[in-house]
């Protein structure tokens, strides 16, 4: 673990692909790729959260679940790796505290990319540290197809105009597919195939979740 650390600090860009993933999804897969390749990441960090401030602690699946399955999810491609920093941490999680622990591991020279749902934008206000967070990374925001493009242009040049934020939007069509269509599907006995990685799939029927 060391020595990737050691290799990893001479990443020019690394991508933070902070979620839930409970569970991870093709929709979070092809985000992910695609802005690595748009934006010429050298490698995406995913971050499943430990228990963020916004949601409530039983409506989500154990942290160890949603990173196994991340794991499982990320392993075939050279690009990607899962980090446990949040899963470890006590207490609640922010993601102020997370970027600056990167930032302390990787140095000046590597640029911070922060991949997530649109709806952080427009929520990014309330989280702890707002200016030094968007100071830090150069947002993206994922859309589905039938997002409210107007409305999230509209925040993302407030927030450039008032906190000279970095903040750039990628539409992503694979994300019609979403955790929680996938969870209600488990529990109503509807197939998730081809929704998501199928060892991802072969987990959560193992461990019997959402039912
Ligand atoms: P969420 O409320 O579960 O998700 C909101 C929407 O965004 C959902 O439609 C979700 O789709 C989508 N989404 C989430 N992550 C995505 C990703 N990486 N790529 C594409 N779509 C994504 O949001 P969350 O997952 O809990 O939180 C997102 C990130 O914001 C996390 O890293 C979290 O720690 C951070 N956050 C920080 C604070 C704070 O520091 N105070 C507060 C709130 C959130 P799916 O359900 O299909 O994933």
């Amino acid at each position: 673990m060391r020595n990737l650390m050691l290799k990893d600090k001479k990443l020019e860009r690394l991508a933070i692909m902070g979620g839930t993933f409970d569970p991870i999804h093709y929709g979070h897969l092809v985000t992910a790729e695609a802005v690595r390749h748009q934006f010429q990441i050298n490698k995406v960090l995913f971050v499943p959260t430990g228990h963020p401030p916004h949601k409530p602690f039983f409506d989500v699946s154990h942290t160890e679940h949603r990173y196994l399955m991340t794991v499982l999810a990320t392993v075939t491609n050279p690009y990607f790796d899962v980090s446990r920093i949040e899963i470890d941490r006590k207490g609640i999680t922010y993601t102020i505290d997370t970027i600056q622990h990167l930032k302390k591991i990787y140095g000046s020279n590597t640029e911070l990319y922060f991949i997530t749902g649109a709806d952080a934008i427009h929520e990014i206000l309330t989280w702890k540290d707002p200016e030094e967070v968007l100071r830090l990374c150069t947002f993206i925001a994922a859309t589905r197809p039938e997002y409210h493009k107007k409305d999230l242009l509209k925040k993302i040049e407030q927030l450039r105009q008032q906190y000279g934020s970095k903040i750039d939007f990628l539409e992503v069509p694979s994300l019609a597919i979403s955790s929680s269509d996938i969870r209600k599907r488990v529990q109503e006995n509807r197939p998730i195939k081809y929704l998501l990685p199928e060892p991802v799939e072969n987990y959560i029927f193992k461990f019997g979740l959402y039912q």
